[in-house]
């Protein structure tokens, strides 16, 4: 028969029966039931008090009745001792109630004496029973210890929070099987990838085999579903459903659980090589109480961690922001290199683990050029790319994102040649970086951090900001830069065209003039400039300057310097020229520039022409100073612009001399315009048919404070040259206008000429300055002017377009120095005049030269056959008179008559005149009658 209590096993009997023949019978009953029986028989109280300190039963069997003593106090007696021990009423007369009550005080069965047979399945059932709970009770109290041991691990003050999970996992293998045999795993899996963060057996840790890991990974693998979850295999050689790597790693027991913690994924395994019983709800328990102690530790660690991290990332950021002020503060370095510093600086305290370089940019068009660059070792990225002064398309950054995000600060972590944020070739392989715009200095910048390698610790707002901070140092330095900068341009820049000021142009062609061995200078003055900005306006000369400037400079080659010195001059420093005849060859390069046509900057689109003088000067090295050097070009140039149109003068000996006396000339000129120091002295035109004088010529005179009394020769051209005219000839006009009023108040028909410039000539201001004196009652038909036919020449359109309005006027024009202008007959022919003057050359050589003769001849022949009266000018002899008038010349000019006098002067003269015809003064010269003074006031 099947024993519950364990077949053969030892049951441990206490009777408890005053009837020696009952007790015997009961033992009996038992052993001839097969089994094994160790009794002990006490008949009253006092024995069984002194039987349960000797002896621990496994059942009891007692009588129901005793004499001073029933089986209710025996069951209380034994239940004191042993509250477990199962107690059989046996018993020869009991009734129901008393059965029943039994049975509630705490008896598991009754028996009755007259069937025995069957008090053997009784005791084996109550021994069984008994057994049973006593084992509950044992794992019930064990499930409570390894509990309690495993809350003291957790909460172990001893322990450090990284330690903690490895001594539950240590503890935990001993517990979870009773002995060592079971050896814990903890595993993480976050992405793709697993790691085993702990394993332990009870020994201590121990390393991970090769199929331990696989067994692990098929754990893993087969416990993604997202739930916490508790799997067991007994015997994983005998179940179906365990991974088969399981077995293969020789794990024959394996309890698993899967559960997720602080955002990954974790599975906590123990395995043992040896099977066991299935596990036990009380194995469960452990390991939900286990997961959840584990979860909650790793939880805690993580944020202890991320704690300690931003404690440590303040720390540092703190740290790094006290570096880079140091460098910002430290006044020994110096512009460029506190950049480099602070790159490196930054490089290095980005992350301390992972290599990174700190570039600097600035943003021109569609590139990007690099500007200071500072790295720490191990950055990781392609360093052939990136130098200063590198550039790069701003398409092929990450600086193209952020632009186009508008965000000031960007960083990524990770950047993949696959990211669809930056699909782009990553030049310099830039896989972690920080990214942060800013416009300073009138450009974009961009500050760059970046690394070959992601990032080993996602970037922060820390470092973003730190990044920040440190642009906006770069911005603040670039901004300083910058102001200085344009105003140091400012200074030295001409502000039209941008080219160097005169100032300027001397002081940095001077100090580079120092460090050459030869150099030259050459100055381009614009001719007659004055001349477009009257007529055509000042934006237009402005216009024009700038379009000059810019010709130059585009001809100066590398080295050469341009400047403006003056309004219309042009300064060019030519260094090392290697002969003289090199310099002309470049300066005759920048003369070229004047070929062309230049944009008056008019809606029209018009155009316009001007032309140079150039002098240029070249330093041998013979000592000679920078000042000089420019001096002498000066001089050249003076001479240059005193020879006409697209002159070029090299420098000779003497030309300062000249130039120092066109210096001297105009400030004189300046002061005499200013002073009223002209005076017009006049010169009578005599009729030679009858000896009348008919008008005059009215010739300017400078009464030069030093230097006494000037004539025309020796300012007029000069004034012309420098557009010092236009005062003198307003002045002269009216004067003129004035004096001839006087005279003609007196002579109906006196004309009084005056000299018209040469600009004067073509332009329709006289003929306007004319209208406006008629207006106030001029009489205009008694004045003429004289433009010299070279003036006329100039411009037949012109000229001849002011003299038929003059004419229309009323005032008469005359050619002056006629002969030597070269006109053609047939411009003469177009030209409307009224006089022609035979030029004195050859006037005074009428007597001796018979070219002049001839050529005198023909001039009177060519007025009369267009009609133009004939002056001859000049004539100082009575034979030359003569001569002019045997040929026919109408009237007569020179000191043959009377030298030029002041107004006063010629008054007098005028009324003392009396009218001699030629003949008449032969006459007188025959008989040898002296010339009256006041007629020839020779
Ligand atoms: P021009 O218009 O041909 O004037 C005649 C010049 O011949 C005058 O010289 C006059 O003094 C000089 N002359 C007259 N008769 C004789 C003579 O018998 N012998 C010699 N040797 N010389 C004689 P001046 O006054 O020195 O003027 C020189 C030139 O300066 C003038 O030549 C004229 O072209 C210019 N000029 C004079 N006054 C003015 C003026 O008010 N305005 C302008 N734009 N030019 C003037
Ligand atoms: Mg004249
Ligand atoms: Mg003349």
């Amino acid at each position: 028969m099947t024993n519950a209590a364990g077949r053969g096993e030892l049951i441990r009997t206490l009777v408890i029966e005053d009837n020696e023949l009952d007790a015997g019978l009961a033992l009996r009953a038992l052993t001839r039931a097969g089994m094994a029986i160790e009794s002990v028989v006490v008949e009253d109280e006092a024995g069984l008090r002194a039987a349960l300190i000797t002896f621990v039963p496994d059942i009891v069997l007692c009588d129901f009745s005793f004499p001073g003593f029933d089986g209710f106090a025996a069951l209380r007696i034994v239940h004191e001792t042993y509250p477990d021990v199962p107690l059989i009423f046996v018993s020869g007369a009991i009734s129901e109630e008393r059965a029943a009550l039994a049975l509630q005080s705490g008896a598991v069965d009754y028996v009755m004496k007259s069937s025995l047979i069957r008090l053997p399945i009784a005791v084996e059932r109550a021994v069984g029973a008994a057994r049973l709970a006593a084992r509950r009770a044992d794992r019930a109290r064990w499930q409570v210890k390894r509990l309690e041991r495993l809350w003291r691990v957790a909460t172990d003050p001893l322990l450090r929070g990284d330690d903690i999970v490895p001594a539950i996992l240590q503890q935990a293998a001993v517990d979870v099987g009773g002995d060592d045999a079971f050896r814990a795993f903890l595993v993480r899996s976050a992405g793709t990838g697993t790691t085993v963060v702990a394993c332990a057996s009870g020994a201590g840790s121990l390393p991970v085999g090769r199929t331990e890991a696989a067994a692990l990974q098929a754990l893993v693998d087969t416990s993604r579903d997202g739930t916490n979850r508790t799997r067991s295999w007994g015997d994983t050689t005998a179940s179906a459903g365990a991974p088969g790597a399981l077995a293969v790693a020789g794990w024959r027991a394996v309890i698993t659980s899967q559960f997720a913690a602080g955002g990954d994924n974790y599975e906590l395994a123990f395995a043992s090589n040896e099977p066991v019983e299935l596990f036990s709800d009380h194995d469960l328990d452990y390991m939900n109480v286990l997961v959840s102690s584990l979860a909650h530790q790793i939880q805690v660690n993580a944020l202890e961690i991320s704690l300690r991290d931003e404690e440590e990332r303040a720390r540092v950021h703190a740290q790094r922001l006290e570096a880079s002020w140091q460098i910002v503060n430290d006044a020994r370095i110096k512009d460029v290199d506190k950049w480099l510093r602070l790159l490196n600086q930054a490089a290095d305290s980005i992350s301390p683990e992972q290599g990174y370089r700190g570039t600097f940019w600035r943003l021109e068009g569609e590139n990007m050029i690099c500007e200071a660059v500072g790295e720490s070792a191990k950055h990781g990225l392609r360093s052939d790319v990136i130098k200063i002064g590198a550039v790069l398309p701003i398409a092929s950054s990450p600086v193209a994102v952020i632009i186009a995000s508008a965000i000031a600060t960007r960083s990524w972590d990770d950047i993949r040649a696959s990211d669809p944020e930056i699909t782009l070739a990553q030049a310099s392989g830039t896989r972690a970086c920080i990214l942060t715009v800013f416009k300073a200095g009138g450009a974009s910048w961009v500050l760059s951090l970046a690394s070959g390698q992601p990032a080993t610790k996602a970037i922060g707002p820390l470092d973003r900001s730190f990044v920040e901070v440190l642009a906006s140092f770069f911005s603040s330095h670039v901004q300083q830069r910058w102001q200085f900068a344009r105003i140091q341009y400012q200074q030295s820049h001409d502000a039209l065209t941008g080219l160097l000021n005169r100032s300027h142009f001397r002081s940095q062609t001077r100090s580079l003039a120092a460090k050459g061995r030869t150099y030259a200078i050459a100055l381009v003055d614009i001719n007659a400039f004055h001349e477009i900005n009257d007529s055509f306006g000042h934006v237009v000369g402005d216009t024009v300057i700038v379009e000059v400037s810019s010709a130059l400079a585009g001809q100066a080659q590398p080295g050469e310097v341009v400047g403006r010195i003056g309004s219309d001059v042009f300064a060019i420093y030519i260094p090392d020229p290697p002969s003289a005849d090199d310099v002309m060859e470049r300066v005759r390069g920048f003369a070229g520039v004047f070929r062309r046509m230049f944009a008056t900057g008019a809606r029209n689109k018009e155009v316009i022409s001007c032309t140079a003088s150039i002098g240029a000067a070249v330093a041998q090295g013979d000592g000679s100073t920078f000042e000089t050097i420019f001096s002498r070009a000066d001089a050249a140039l003076a001479i240059a612009k005193e020879r006409g149109i697209s002159e070029i003068v090299a420098y000779e000996p003497g030309m300062e001399r000249e130039a120092q006396r066109r210096a001297l000339l105009r400030s004189d000129l300046a002061a005499a315009i200013a002073g009223n120091q002209f005076e017009l002295y006049f010169q009578p035109h005599v009729e030679l048919g009858t000896g009348r004088v008919t008008g005059c010529e009215a010739l300017i005179r400078w009464h030069h404070p030093q230097r006494g009394l000037i004539f025309p020769d020796q300012f007029i051209p000069f004034a012309e040259q420098t557009g010092m005219i236009t005062e003198i000839d307003t002045w002269v006009l009216n004067e003129a206008i004035a004096t001839a009023t006087t005279l003609s108040a007196k002579r109906p028909d006196f004309r009084l000429y005056f000299n018209l410039s040469g600009r004067q000539a073509g332009d329709s201001a006289i003929v306007r300055a004319f209208i406006k004196a008629a207006r106030a009652g001029v009489p205009l038909r008694n004045i003429g002017v004289e433009i010299t036919e070279t003036d006329a020449m100039r411009s037949v359109r012109a000229t001849g377009r002011v003299c038929r309005a003059l004419r229309k006027l009323g005032v008469h024009v005359a050619i002056d120095d006629f002969g030597v202008g070269y006109s053609s007959l047939s411009s003469l022919k177009s030209l409307p005049f009224d006089v022609l003057k035979i030029d004195r050359s050859f006037v005074s050589g009428l007597m001796t030269d018979g070219h002049d003769a001839a050529i005198a001849r023909t001039i009177i022949s060519i007025a009369d056959h267009f009609g133009f009266a004939s002056v001859g000018e000049g004539a100082e002899t009575p034979g030359e008179i003569e001569w002019l008038w045997k040929n026919g010349c109408r009237y007569v000019q020179g000191y043959g008559i009377a030298r030029p006098m002041p107004i006063d002067a010629f008054t007098l003269w005028l009324a003392n005149y009396k009218a001699k015809t030629p003949e008449l003064r032969r006459a007188r010269a025959r008989r040898r009658i002296p010339v009256l003074r006041h007629e020839l006031p020779i």
